[in-house]
């Protein structure tokens, strides 16, 4: 409990105290105001922070992990690959039939399920073992259309979408947990230097479930859709994830990373994972964005992510209301419980809502009575709608800002890269895919920072599903049998 209770009390309904109310719309519409020397600022900050983030580890907030995928997929991969992601709220696993440069995906099929919350908070076996029941489950069904050599494990490319240490391609730690989840005895202990290793974690489930599988590959799910989307397409650079969580990363050159590990590659250019999520600098931030991070469970960490992700951007629009509430009557002097808790409010619901163009905002009406029980009329609801936008517009406009840092940074160090020709940034995450307002909002930021003859160039892309695709090749690629083919 953070805010006093007050009992729902219909019979002492206060009439809205509308000047009270506009105050609080208006300094927070100010304070989340990102005119273009804004935008200009944060993408600045955001090509600096990665090239700091490049030179050395901890020299910005941006951890510019080294990706160990240095070769993406050629179109030449064959054979029948698994892929598992885990990241979020579900989990999905995949199977994929390549058929090579002909061919190319020849069959796939996928089953998702969802990861009960009480494993969130639990120990590592629980959530893995969890993970490779099911994993079992439909790797016992192959059809058919999947082709797989005897003799031979399983293979398994693990997309694992929090940040990791990558220690070779198929190794990492995890360097902290994100989005709500912190498993036990998982996470590097910065007193010993060591933490364990997520791939072990489940090849040792896998083991236990007596599945004949192992993990060739190890990627974050930005890096996924990265491989995925340049399989299809070569002009793809970036690779962008605004779901639940965020982050980008993106194709750099191995002489423009001082801190690269030794190693044997012939390549020239390897994935770099920012971990964008991490990036603070010169966000217009609110006492509201304050005090959601005091009583987040990662403190001070993963700032841009609560910015501008799916899991922050209905909270956010809550806080804001439940303010209005308070100090203003906005709901007619009721305050319950529904609006009181944390996270009641999230981000498909205030999408929801501004999809509503009805004249009495009929829709908005009904997802602020079921889901923060409260009830309001027509001139409380054009109010949460524009808290709502508010929200959303400086979350999209933030996003495309950094993604002109990235573009910039990349253009800065090779001129002619990223603008002389036409340059794909493939797109992927529920947020950018279901709410068309953010969407339009990132497009409008990229479009005012680059002006009309640059972002000419630029195709801001949806590339649907494509890390589980990516985390299917990616472990063909890197496949333990490659030298039989
Ligand atoms: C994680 C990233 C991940 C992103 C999108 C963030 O919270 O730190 O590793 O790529 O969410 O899933
Ligand atoms: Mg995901």
């Amino acid at each position: 409990a953070f805010q006093p209770r007050m009992a729902v009390r219909y019979d002492s309904v206060k009439s809205t105290n509308l000047s009270s109310v506009t105050q609080i719309l208006t300094n927070f519409q100010n304070q989340c105001a990102t005119p273009l020397p804004v935008l200009r600022h944060v993408a600045d900050s955001m090509s600096n922070d990665m090239r700091a983030g490049l030179a050395f580890d901890g020299g910005s907030d941006l951890k510019m992990i080294f990706s160990y995928v240095d070769f993406l997929p050629t179109g030449n991969e064959k054979g029948m690959f698994y892929a598992l992601d885990l990241g979020g709220t579900n989990f999905r696993v995949m199977r994929v039939q390549l058929g090579g440069m002909d061919q190319r995906v020849i069959a796939t099929d996928a089953v998702q399920v969802s990861i009960p919350r009480e494993l969130m908070f639990g120990t590592c076996e629980g959530l893995f073992d969890f993970i490779a029941f099911g994993l079992a489950k439909f790797a016992e069904k192959e059809t058919g259309a999947y082709q797989h050599p005897q003799g031979r494990k399983k293979e398994l490319g693990f997309t694992f979408s929090f940040p990791v240490n990558q220690t070779s391609i198929d190794s990492g730690i995890l360097m902290n947990w994100t989005k709500g989840f912190a498993v036990s005895g998982t996470v590097c202990d910065p007193q010993i230097s060591v933490g364990r290793n997520v791939v072990a974690c489940l090849n040792e489930a896998m083991q236990r479930q007596g599945l004949d599988m192992q993990v060739s590959a190890l990627v974050n799910d930005a890096v996924g859709t990265l491989a995925g989307a340049k399989y299809w397409d070569n002009d793809v650079m970036v690779a962008v994830i605004l779901g639940t969580g965020t982050n980008a990363c993106y194709v750099e050159r191995m002489d423009a990373i001082p801190k690269l590990p030794i190693q044997n590659t012939q390549s020239e250019t390897t994935i770099i994972n920012t971990e964008w999520g991490a990036f603070s600098t010169g966000l217009p931030l609110t006492e509201f964005d304050e005090k959601m991070d005091a009583e987040s469970m990662n403190p001070g960490e993963q700032i841009f992510e609560k910015t501008i992700s799916g899991m922050y951007l209905g909270e956010i629009v809550r806080r804001v209301l439940l303010e209005m509430a308070v100090a203003g009557s906005l709901f007619g002097g009721s305050i319950p419980d529904k609006l009181q808790t944390p996270f009641s409010l999230g981000t498909p619901h205030i999408c929801a809502m501004q999809q509503d163009t009805s004249n009495n905002l009929d829709a908005v009406g009904s997802i602020l009575f079921n889901e923060a029980g409260v009830k309001s009329n027509t001139g409380a609801r054009k109010i949460v709608l524009e808290v709502c936008d508010t929200v959303a517009k400086r979350g999209g406009r933030l996003a495309g800002a950094g993604i002109v840092g990235i573009l910039q940074k990349m253009e800065e160090d090779v001129k002619g890269l990223i603008f002389g020709k036409r340059t794909v940034v493939a797109m992927d995450g529920g947020l950018y895919e279901n709410y068309p307002q953010y969407r339009s909002y990132l497009h409008d930021s990229v479009t005012e920072l680059l002006g009309p003859s640059l972002s000419e160039k630029i195709v801001i892309e949806h590339s649907k599903d494509s890390s589980g695709i990516g985390a299917a090749l990616l472990a063909a690629a890197n496949s333990k049998f490659r030298h039989d083919f």
